[in-house]
């Protein structure tokens, strides 16, 4: 069945987003501590696809080596993932585009893994400094990428964006369920 990973620097609001699809409060642990999710955690949605938990990279506190170590088990996680669909990059849409995303996005490109963006925490922001940071976002991407990736404006705290990104991912699966059966 289609694994859809979710990825992003720790304390994006991975957790929170997690919980708010899956509706439960207290699967995948949230707190504020940075680097909490240290394992890969697979979710079965609806028994048609997997929600696979990656950890959070890019917190600042942790060696060269461990960094080293992490980016690994990702890359190794991407390379040898015949099941997955697509890889959803989380950023906190507060934030200016952050050059560790933007690279990941790239990675991601050249090994020919569909991505989609899922902005995170728009309950902090007022309608007009969305609009306006995912402008930007989408201005600085569209410097490296002909075409703009999928993106959902979501809140966890809030439940904005839960219905959208699920039903892309049903209308992907379909697509990949239609495309096996032809
Ligand atoms: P993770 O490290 O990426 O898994 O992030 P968490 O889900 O643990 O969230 C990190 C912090 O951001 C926690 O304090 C959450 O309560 C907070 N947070 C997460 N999502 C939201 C959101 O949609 N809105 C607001 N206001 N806070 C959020």
């Amino acid at each position: 069945i289609p694994e859809y990973a979710f990825i992003g620097r720790s304390n994006v609001g991975k957790s929170s987003l997690i919980n708010m699809l899956t509706n439960r409060k207290s699967l995948a642990k949230t707190s504020g501590r940075p680097g909490k999710t240290q394992l890969i955690n697979h979710f079965v949605i609806n028994n048609n696809w997997y929600l696979v938990d990656l950890p959070g990279y890019g917190y600042a506190k942790v060696s060269k080596s461990s960094k080293k170590k992490f980016q690994k088990f990702i890359t190794n996680y991407f390379e040898q993932r015949k099941q997955l669909a697509m890889a959803y990059v989380l950023v906190d849409v507060r934030h200016e585009p952050q050059p560790i995303d933007l690279e990941f996005m790239t990675y991601l490109g050249i090994n020919e893994i569909p991505f989609g963006i899922i902005f995170t925490k728009a309950d902090k922001l007022k309608p007009k400094a969305i609009e306006r940071q995912v402008a930007h976002y989408c201005e600085v991407l569209l410097k490296t990428w002909e075409e703009l990736p999928p993106y959902f404006i979501t809140s966890s705290s809030k439940k904005i964006g839960q219905d959208e990104v699920l039903n892309f991912i049903d209308a992907t699966n379909e697509e990949i369920n239609g495309l096996k059966n032809n």
